[in-house]
C-alpha cells in the first residue's frame, strides 16, 4: 500500500495515476470496455470478446504507434481513448465512435 500512497502525494511530479473513467461525451461515470487495439503503423492487433485478431492496414502519414481503447457508456455513447508515440512524445484524445439504441452494442470484452 506505501507504494501505492507514494504515487498520489505531491512528491511525485505528476498526478495520481488513477481515477475512474466518465464517457467524455456525456459523462456517465458508468463505462465498458469493448476492444483494444494496437496499431503499430499499420500491423494491427485487436482483442474483443471474440479473441485476437491480427490485421495488415495501410500505414498512416506519422510513423508510430497507436493504441485505441474501446468503450461505450450506459447512455449509449461509443468512444474511445486513443494514446499514440510518435518521436518520444505520447498524445491522449477521446473520439466518439458513434451512438446505440437498444440492447447493448458490441459486448463487453471481458463477459461471455
Ligand atoms: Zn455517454
Amino acid at each position: 500500500m506505501d507504494a501505492v500512497r507514494d504515487l498520489t502525494t505531491s512528491r511525485w511530479p505528476i498526478r495520481p495515476l488513477w481515477a475512474f473513467l466518465h464517457c467524455p461525451v456525456c459523462d456517465d461515470p458508468n463505462v465498458h470496455p469493448r476492444r483494444v487495439e494496437v496499431n503499430q503503423n499499420g500491423r494491427v492487433v485487436d482483442i474483443s470478446r471474440y479473441g485476437i485478431g491480427h490485421d495488415e492496414r495501410k500505414k498512416g502519414l506519422l510513423r508510430g504507434s497507436e493504441i485505441r481503447l474501446e468503450f461505450y457508456c450506459e447512455q449509449g455513447d461509443i468512444f474511445s481513448i486513443n494514446l499514440r508515440f510518435h518521436k518520444g512524445a505520447t498524445t491522449v484524445w477521446a473520439e466518439q465512435l458513434g451512438h446505440w439504441e437498444g440492447d447493448w452494442p458490441t459486448p463487453e470484452l471481458w463477459r461471455d
